[in-house]
């Protein structure tokens, strides 16, 4: 890694956490030790925050790549979740507040959820789903959606969710790969000011013969028409009038399947994600009580991911419910009726934690601080964001301007395979660098290496690896091991090897750099996406940028950019005049060799359905090549809006 830019490295701001979460230090500080110390007590010891029906003995096997974590022990996961707390007496203690798109507002208790639970748990065991078989969910953000969840792990079915924006052909590859025999949908949803009909993508996915689902069962919310096959759909009010109330519980392994999730799909074929009970659940919670300091007693926490992604199975539904917590949950989109909604929310609730993704502050960076600033969010005290690297600048607002220059932000690094955050800082503890994930959480051991392996120095950028084996890891991909293990472990024998990028600085922390197939080769200069993105974010008019490397005949690769200005940037320059201003403030930000060949300002940005910029089709339009997979694409509209303007 010669020739490195290290422009990331030259920001110095510093956070330290504010002096009421400071209180706390001491506990979590501790962590560190306590894990540095003995790391595979320290987790058996998060593991028995959780009530087992058979104590564990053994805390890991690890049989590289394979990893069984406390196997010997066994516990129900939804009772974790759900009946613990009502036990315990806080079943009175709200579980959502739940905002549909109209208006529309439900109040959900602990006992309210568990009751949900058991009734859809003998709802399930009546249309012949047992231990073992696959469901699949393609619900939007539905209290039943997490019901269908939890319901699933109460009887020891595999739920597997699917984005309900996702096609029929991508609905049904996802069927049939995990061999789904129930589908749980709804008639349709609130989105953008409409109903958006899903029930008909799922008769669509099941049209052709060769799957095998034999019931849909369909939650009603957007009273739409729908068709109905007789003997094959059942109402979820109906079934559920006629269940019983009450659900006895059966424990399962440690290792029994929790969940098979496909990946989000930004860099191509999606992979069948296996996810595991007691070890999954374990460092879910673990992380979700100590990165955002929660405070289950009284906190009221807003985690805007989608359930169909990681982060609604692991921070909406299994870490925080496994801590007893009073959440936020919201149907539809932030601007939707107005931009102020998201504000309102947090007002209206006195939300406290706040976890959304980049690609969300980045808008509100768009539209402007007013819209936020609209609201009283003075009850926010700890914010997080995951998916993407932030941007310094967009930390730094989202600090600013939503936290009110007082909150800590958490930037968390993991993904669908780590099942649970791995790096970022404690909020209690952490003195924060903008745009920075920080350390690996105590426990997670990781490094930074060169191609051949050797750990880089401090200052020095790489690849990610995570270097022993973790609770909540994937176990594998669903039907093809192979696969497994070609893809995380092929390279670097049995150390994960996460795809991403990343460089210590001389602290020894970490910096992501994005994905490793995105780095850019300009004569012979490697240079970051995240680097130059951050550096045109930082340009006052620039709201969100995402950066590729196209063939160049002299350079090999060189920097082409895409860049969506704010709505308050300044008129008075032609697009001619902007563009040329944008090349020449990252050259004289970072360096010559970084100047864009060229920028294009352009309305809006390819993204999955989870919100992450996929470069690789920007590398295809700036290419001028017929576009890769386009399946997980949000809007297809957008890419031909670029077209139109590449000259
Ligand atoms: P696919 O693997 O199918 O291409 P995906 O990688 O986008 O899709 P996810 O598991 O949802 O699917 O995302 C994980 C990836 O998101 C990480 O590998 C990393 O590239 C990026 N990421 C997540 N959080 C952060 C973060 N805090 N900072 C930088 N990058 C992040
Ligand atoms: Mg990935």
């Amino acid at each position: 890694m010669s020739d490195r830019i290290d422009h990331l490295l030259t920001e110095t701001r510093r956070f330290a956490p504010p002096e009421e979460l400071a209180g706390a230090s001491a506990t979590s500080a501790e962590l560190y030790q306590r894990a540095g110390a003995d790391r595979l007590g320290f987790w058996a010891e998060q593991a028995r925050e959780l009530q087992w029906e058979t104590p564990f003995t053994e805390v890991l096997d690890w049989q590289p790549p394979h990893a069984r974590w406390f196997h010997d022990g066994s516990l129900n996961v939804a009772v974790n979740c759900l009946d613990r707390h009502v036990e315990a007496g806080n079943g009175d203690r709200v579980a959502f507040h739940w905002e549909g798109e109209p208006g529309d507002r439900r109040t959900l208790t602990y006992a309210d959820m568990t009751a949900e639970v058991k009734r859809l748990a003998n709802v399930l065991t009546s249309l012949g789903v047992e231990a073992g078989d696959r469901v699949a969910i393609y619900l939007p953000m539905l209290p039943e959606a997490v019901a269908a969840m939890l319901a699933c792990a109460r009887i020891g079915a595999v739920h597997t969710a699917v984005f309900g924006g996702f096609s029929p052909s991508n609905l049904r590859g996802r069927i049939d790969d995990a061999g789904a025999t129930l589908v749980i949908t709804t008639d349709g949803a609130w989105r953008k000011g409409k109903v958006f009909p899903l029930k008909p993508t799922v008769d669509e996915a099941l049209r052709e013969p060769g799957h095998g689902v034999t019931n849909v069962l369909v939650v009603r919310r957007g009273e739409n028409e729908i068709d109905w096959v007789d003997g094959r759909d059942v109402w979820y009010h109906e079934a559920m009038a006629d269940a019983e109330a009450e659900h006895v519980a059966e424990a399962f392994p440690a290792e029994h399947p929790l969940f098979i999730l496909y990946t989000s799909g930004t860099t191509g074929k999606p992979k069948g994600i296996l996810h595991t009970s007691a070890g999954y659940l374990t460092q879910t919670a673990f992380t979700h009580r100590h990165v955002f300091d929660l405070k289950p007693e009284s906190d009221v926490y807003w985690c805007t991911a989608d359930i169909g992604w990681v982060t609604g199975h692991s921070y909406i539904v299994y870490g925080p419910m496994a801590n007893g917590t009073t959440q936020v949950m919201h149907e539809g989109t932030f601007d939707t009726p107005t931009p102020e909604r998201p504000w309102q929310i947090i007002q209206r609730y006195g939300v406290t934690v706040f976890y959304t993704a980049p690609t969300a502050i980045r808008t509100f960076m768009k539209l402007g601080r007013q819209h936020t600033q609209s609201s009283d969010l003075s009850s926010l005290r700890v914010l997080g964001t995951v998916g993407e690297p932030i941007n310094p600048e967009a930390w730094m607002w989202y600090r600013d301007v939503v936290g009110g220059g007082t909150t800590p932000v958490m930037d968390t690094w993991w993904q669908t395979e780590t099942g649970a955050i791995m790096i970022s800082g404690l909020a209690s503890v952490t003195t924060l660098k903008p745009g920075s994930a920080q350390v690996p959480i105590p426990g997670i051991e990781i490094d930074v290496v060169d191609e051949a392996g050797e750990p880089v120095g401090d200052g020095d950028g790489g690849l990610l690896v995570v270097t022993s084996p973790w609770p909540s890891m994937l176990r594998t991909i669903w039907g093809d091991d192979d696969r497994y293990r070609e893809t995380y472990w092929q390279k670097f024998g049995d150390r994960y090897f996460a795809g991403d990028g990343a460089r210590k600085d001389d602290d020894g922390e970490i910096w992501l750099l994005g994905r490793v197939d995105d780095v850019m080769n300009v004569s012979g200069h490697r240079l970051s996406t995240a680097e130059i993105e951050s550096s045109l974010v930082a340009h006052d008019g620039v709201a969100e940028a995402a950066v590729v490397g196209a063939v160049d005949a002299t350079t090999g690769q060189a920097v082409v950019a895409f860049v969506i200005l704010k709505q308050s940037a300044s008129r008075e320059n032609t697009v001619e005049e902007a563009e040329q201003l944008l090349r020449q403030h990252v050259a004289t930000d970072i360096g010559a060799i970084a100047r864009p060949r060229q920028v294009f300002i352009v309305p809006d940005l390819p993204k999955t359905r989870s919100g992450k910029i996929m470069r690789r089709l920007l590398r295809d339009l700036a290419e001028g090549r017929d576009l890769g997979d386009t399946t997980t694409l949000a809007d297809q509209t957008v890419v031909d809006a670029i077209r139109s303007q590449l000259r």
